[in-house]
């Protein structure tokens, strides 16, 4: 719906913040980007990358035709027939050959609502696969499995990001908006300017820490330490909310046992940060009437990153700083719909509406939907990194889908090894990803502004993304793809009636199939998104004049399997201002921005402690491998690169990878800025230029993820799992670091 201007309003095609922008063609039949002042998130401001990414969709550089490997092995222009063919020809085999579960799905955090959900029923339905999963697995899945532990549900934020302005003091934890969201950084400057305090934790001295009241730099995958730390001292300085923690949480005694054994120094000489600061800490969290704890990829990309995650609920709940007005515990999702992604079947282990692959009467519930008979659903699979190393054995062909793991996997050689060993491998996507690469049918897509369809941001906002512009020529949708695709498995029986093309049918289904679930989007559409600017879920489809949730069709009953969407709409109307009037007509609800402020999302309302301790990271330091590694992002790259690497400006801001390391560490091995540097793990090794600095801590040296090549930290990080959520450990693992040649050989100049 262009604006009276010509524009079209839509939203960024990176990160979870999904600024609003406005599209609009230029005279030289480009496409220009404009502020978009109304959406309340960005209010217009955009970083570099959201700024520049309509220099993607020129046709120059990206895919515009399918591709497939001749005999010879390379990869060669094929029509829509032959490409479509082959692909669904090669995976019946497989699955003729080996069973359905030989074929493997691998999506992608950046898919629309639209594509997660038809992708996820896709594996199900027309493949009958339990093996899905996608890169969000990578992503934030710690605290989804933290958040479900604790509330019985996860929403990123369950608060607008507005609210942070207004708290007395926000923990940072392993976050760094500065590169990762700029226009996120006007909230965390409003709540210093209201007098609120800010208090960042992360082994660098990052642009966000540099603004921060507080910023300590703890050892890192140590940061589980910290957070008992803090929760002793709150038990030792008598600041535990009683009365919250007795109305409205379960399990204190065994989590304030669990955090009694973590008295500051012990914590001190874990974590490294000195227990004055620690104590410094404490003081300025516990002062204010309310406060919150935001993590990020720091804490929750970690062996141990749900318990982690749950030490800082565990703080908020035993403060009683949950499920109150501008207080909270809120995870910052990366990936720009990272949170509709893992809500709607791409996950290995759900079903659309956060619904459960596990739970009987999900399963009747999205059968029905599908028009499909339960018993015929598969079980939950493995998760990302578990589906890739499964490559070449049990799982013989995959399918990718706007992912692009030969950069952003862990072990990310092994990885590829992997890749290379399938029966058979095709891939979606907009460019000649470097998986793409590897494929043997690579499919060329359209992208955001090219297409219709919804996403879920960090606030658990639905939104929607128009179509600005028409794709080049040669280009198909995602969901054409599937649909094709499903035409060719059923074998003329229709199957791909189940697969419409048409992005707001989708969501149609989508509707029905979430409707009664913890993600409940019955009562969104695409007509409300757009009069509106975006609807916080869950939003049951209809409520009556109490606020009660009609109940859906096939929901299930209350009771089986935690507390059902009709549940939660009762609580939801209840705290939004839900329509008044006794025994009134059906009325619209009106989405949810604040979550848990009556009752959390478990079966008795309560929040759950978690009793958890101090463990060590996967893989400590020794001899031969004595200092440690964290990988991140820089602000002018984007996740694997495959989009932000073809772009100039980006390119000219971040050319490449770069190892930071402290003057200690670089005097240590006798390493001066812009020398080359080979840091060796386990695993492989790569090689980089130094960039020294004191802003990181002595012990550590931290490298960006964006690039493939030599600097690819992937080759070097740990792939040992968290046993919840299947997160890996990319935020810490041992390494050496040697010098591989003095900056004059290299002939840079810093
Ligand atoms: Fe896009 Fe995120 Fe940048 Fe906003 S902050 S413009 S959503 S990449």
């Amino acid at each position: 719906m262009p604006t009276t201007t010509g524009a079209t309003p839509t939203h960024c095609p990176y990160c979870a913040l999904q600024c609003g922008m406005n599209l609009s063609p230029t005279p030289d039949g480009s496409v220009g980007v404009s502020e978009r002042v109304d959406f309340p998130v960005n209010r217009g401001a955009l970083c570099g990358k959201g700024a520049t990414a309509p220099a993607l969709l020129a046709p120059a550089g990206r895919l515009t035709g399918p591709l497939a490997r001749d005999d010879a092995g390379a990869l060669v222009p094929a029509t829509w027939e032959e490409a479509l063919d082959r692909v669904a020809a090669r995976l019946a085999r497989t699955r003729a050959d080996h069973g359905p579960d030989a074929v493997g799905v691998f999506g992608g955090g950046g898919l629309t609502n639209e594509k997660a959900y038809a992708l996820g029923k896709f594996a199900r339905v027309a493949l009958g696969s339990s093996q899905i999963d996608y890169n969000g697995r990578f992503c934030m899945s710690s605290a989804a499995a933290a958040g479900v532990r604790a509330f019985g549900l996860d929403r990123g934020l369950p608060f607008p990001l507005e609210d942070v302005s207004g708290t007395g003091c926000v923990v940072l934890v392993g976050a760094n908006p500065a590169e990762t969201m700029p226009p996120a950084l006007r909230y965390f400057d409003g709540l210093r300017e209201n007098g609120g305090t800010l208090i960042v934790v992360d082994p660098r001295r990052t642009r966000t820490a540099r603004r921060a009241d507080l910023h300590l730099a703890p050892r890192p995958g140590t940061d589980l330490a910290l957070a008992l730390g803090m929760l002793h001292l709150v038990v030792a300085e008598g600041r535990v909310d009683e009365e919250y923690v007795r109305r409205r949480t379960s399990g204190w005694e065994e989590a304030r046992a669990a955090a009694m054994a973590h008295w500051p120094e012990y914590v001190e000489r874990v974590t490294g940060v000195p227990a004055p600061r620690l104590r410094e800490a404490v003081r300025l969290f516990c002062a204010p009437p309310a406060a919150m704890v935001l993590t990020a990829r720091g804490p929750e990309q970690q062996a141990k990153g749900t318990d982690t995650v749950s030490a800082w609920i565990n703080l908020c709940l035993a403060t009683g700083r949950a499920g109150r007005p501008l207080s909270g515990y809120g995870c910052l999702t990366g990936q720009g719909n990272g949170q509709g992604g893992r809500e709607h079947g791409q996950k290995a282990d759900q079903l659309p509406g956060y619904r459960s692959l596990t739970d009987p009467g999900d399963r009747r519930h999205v059968a029905a939907v599908w028009g499909v008979d339960p018993r015929s659903l598969p079980g939950p699979g493995r998760s990302a990194y578990e589906l890739l190393d499964a490559l070449g054995t049990d799982v013989r062909s995959l399918l990718v889908m706007g992912s692009n793991p030969v950069v952003s996997a862990p072990r990310a050689a092994h990885v590829e090894e992997r890749l290379r060993s399938v029966d058979f491998l095709a891939v979606c996507d907009v460019v000649l990803s470097e998986t793409a690469a590897m494929a043997d049918v690579v499919l060329p897509v359209t992208q955001w502004a090219e297409e219709t369809g919804t996403t879920t941001s960090l606030e658990g906002r639905v939104l929607l993304r128009r179509r600005a512009v028409a794709p080049p020529p040669g280009v198909r949708g995602d969901l054409e793809v599937l649909h094709g695709l499903a035409a060719r498995l059923g074998g003329g029986r229709g199957l791909e009636e189940k697969f419409p093309t048409d992005p707001e049918e989708v969501f149609e289904e989508l509707r029905r199939a979430s409707a009664g679930g913890p993600a409940d989007y019955s009562g969104i559409s695409y007509r409300r998104l757009a009069e509106e600017g975006g609807v916080f879920w869950p939003c049951p489809a209809d409520v009556d004049g109490e606020g009660r949730a009609r109940p859906a069709e096939g929901e299930r009953a209350a009771g089986e399997g935690g507390a059902t969407g009709g549940e939660w709409a009762r609580g939801v109307a209840a705290t939004t201002g839900g329509p008044p009037g006794k025994g009134g007509p059906r009325a619209t609800h009106p989405g949810t921005p604040r979550l848990f402020l009556e009752r959390f999302a478990t079966d008795d309302g309560r929040a759950r402690f978690a009793p958890v301790s101090h463990r060590p990271i996967a893989e400590e330091p020794d001899d031969t491998y004595p200092v440690l590694l964290t990988t991140g992002r820089v602000v002018s790259q984007y996740q694997s690169g495959a989009q932000t690497r073809r772009i100039d400006a980006l390119n000219a801001a971040a050319p490449g990878p770069f190892v930071e390391v402290h003057p200690r560490l670089a005097e240590r091995l006798g390493a001066a800025e812009g020398d080359s540097l080979t840091v060796v793990s386990r695993r492989g090794r790569v090689v980089a230029p130094a960039r020294v600095t004191p802003g990181i801590r002595p012990d550590t040296v931290f490298m960006p993820f964006h690039w493939p090549g030599e600097g690819r930290v992937n080759t070097v990080t740990n792939p040992a799992l968290d046993p919840t959520s299947g997160m890996p450990e990319f935020k810490v693992c041992a390494v050496r670091v040697e010098v591989t040649e003095r900056r004059e050989a290299t002939g840079r100049n810093g």
